[in-house]
């Protein structure tokens, strides 16, 4: 018998969170801050990934560097494959910033949309400028939620939630479309840049029919564990990532709001999740030599 605590970190199972999002893209907290607040979770190493940017992880990387805590150079893309999108996570990019050159014309692109949605919401009778827009975003990768902060702002709406059901969800009156990476085109330019291809969140979406074409696109890993995900979800992925020889990714999802529980460690990924990955990075940039 111990002493409760005696042993303490060592015997404490060590967790990662490989999916968090910075100031670089819709994120609250900037890239040195969400590796500060990794670090005081107790995380053994966290995942950079914001939208189409990988522009917060050389601040991450020198801040895990101070702290010793590993930070995993990522982003998240948003790609289309069939008919819907599909949120891809790169992770363990070796060519940060040659990927990050790549997804420019995306960061454009979603530039090129607010200014659609601005338009939307002026002829909707709600007036907001692209520029308040631009310095909600703060230089960083544009996104609705940018949007939603400007219209809580202007009193518009009372929070986030009903910005997006009222006004900037899908199928709602100012929704415009993104510009899209077909799936295996942003695989290839993962695997180019030394990472792996990791599906996010898939949820229900994340059958085995379904899923068994994006595999042969270039998928290496399922986001099996996410707060989005009902406890059915993760079985059945974690199942079909074994089929399937994919490895298992999970993360919260962090933007930075104290909100339910995507917060930073909440989902308890193990690290030995992330020493699985290591292991077929590994063996991906052996086979490209
Ligand atoms: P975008 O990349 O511009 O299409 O915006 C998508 C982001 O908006 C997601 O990654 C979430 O962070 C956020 N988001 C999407 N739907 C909602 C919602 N219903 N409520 C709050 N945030 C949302
Ligand atoms: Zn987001
Ligand atoms: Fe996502
Ligand atoms: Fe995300």
């Amino acid at each position: 018998m111990s002493l409760p605590g005696a042993g303490l970190p060592d015997s404490r199972a060590a967790t990662v969170d490989l999916h968090a999002h910075s100031t670089a893209s819709d994120g609250v907290y900037a890239p040195r801050d969400v590796v500060r607040a990794a670090h005081e979770a107790g995380l053994a190493a966290v995942a950079l990934t914001d939208h189409d940017t990988l522009g917060g992880v050389p601040e991450a990387l020198s801040t895990g560097a101070e702290l010793s805590i590993r930070v995993v150079p990522g982003a998240e893309l948003s790609t289309r494959f069939g008919d819907r999108e599909w949120h891809l996570l790169a992770l363990h990019v070796a060519d940060v910033q040659g990927l990050d050159d790549r997804l420019a014309v995306y960061r454009e692109a979603r530039l090129a949309r607010a200014e659609r949605i601005v338009g939307r919401l002026v002829e909707l009778g709600l007036p907001v400028t692209l520029q308040e827009i631009l310095s909600e975003s703060g230089g960083g990768s544009i996104g609705r939620p940018h949007v939603a902060a400007v219209l809580v702002r202007r009193g518009y709406v009372a929070d986030f939630r009903e910005a997006f059901d009222r006004w900037l969800g899908a199928g709602r009156p100012a929704f415009v479309d993104k510009d899209l990476i077909g799936l295996a085109e942003a695989c290839s330019m993962i695997h180019e840049a030394g990472g792996l291809a990791v599906l996010a969140h898939p949820g229900a979406y994340g059958r085995r029919a379904t899923l068994e074409p994006m595999v042969r696109a270039g998928l290496d890993g399922l986001e099996v564990r996410h707060p989005g995900h009902a406890p059915d979800d993760e079985r059945r992925l974690t199942n079909i990532a074994a089929d399937f020889g994919l490895v298992r990714s999970g993360g919260s999802d962090w933007h930075g709001s104290p909100d339910g529980h995507r917060i930073l460690d909440s989902m308890r990924v193990p690290h030995e999740w992330l020493e699985e990955q290591d292991e077929r990075v590994a063996v991906r940039r052996a086979g490209r030599r």
